[in-house]
């Protein structure tokens, strides 16, 4: 555990954490209907494992329930674990929504941690899935922009893709995981919906093009 360990518990406790998945049994359910052993799963660059999408769900908008319960080793210490930062299954911030406007809302984030207390994926996704209950929090806007629709489109992905960048970084750097600081622009759009994606690449070009042209 150690010192960083600890301060994820007290950021943990900051931040409306419900420990889900294996090894906890007795999970605080805070009023919503989580069931235990929610994963939201995806796969990156075929490098095998479970690697865990780590997104705030938009309001009304419930996780996939997935197949969490199959069993891993207990003990995640191990160097390995510390270098497969793929295979962390992660966590979820639920934006929980108190207001219901365009922007200007605020939230009370709640974040779901499906890893292991004490372990290195705990502290990542603690400090990444805090990372959005912080901006949640204090900077509600970014979530009102980086949810923003045009006629359907989601416009506000860019902002919600940095949002993302921002909190890969600050969780692998907290973990020293520096080797996985490469993969976080990967990451950070996999943790995107197929919709959010499409805008964040379509600009991403846009802007490429534009840059060249300037010369
Ligand atoms: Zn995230």
């Amino acid at each position: 555990m150690g010192r960083w360990g600890r301060y994820a518990l007290y950021w943990d406790a900051g931040q409306n954490t419900v420990q889900v998945g294996r090894d906890s049994y007795d999970i605080y359910e805070n009023g919503l209907n989580w069931t235990n052993g929610l994963q939201v799963g995806g796969g990156l660059l075929g490098l095998g494992g479970n690697y865990t999408t780590w997104r705030r769900l938009p309001p009304g908008e419930t996780p996939a329930t997935g197949a969490v319960a199959e069993s891993s080793p207990p003990s995640r210490r191990s160097i390995q674990s510390w270098f497969a930062f793929w295979a962390d299954r992660g966590g979820v911030t639920k934006m929980n929504p108190l207001t219901n406007r365009r922007f200007f809302n605020s939230y009370n984030p709640i974040v779901h941690n499906f890893e292991v207390r004490g372990t290195v994926a705990y502290l990542d996704t603690a400090v990444h899935e805090g990372v959005h209950a912080f901006i949640g929090r204090r900077m509600p806007i970014i979530w009102d922009l980086g949810e923003a629709r045009f006629f359907g489109i989601p416009v506000g992905a860019p902002v919600a893709y940095v949002e993302e960048l921002v909190a890969y970084s600050f969780g692998h750097l907290a973990t020293g995981r520096i080797h996985a600081l490469p993969f976080v622009p990967i990451e950070a759009l996999a943790s995107l919906t197929p919709g959010q994606q499409a805008v964040v690449i379509v600009t991403g070009v846009g802007a490429g093009y534009i840059i060249c042209q300037l010369d």
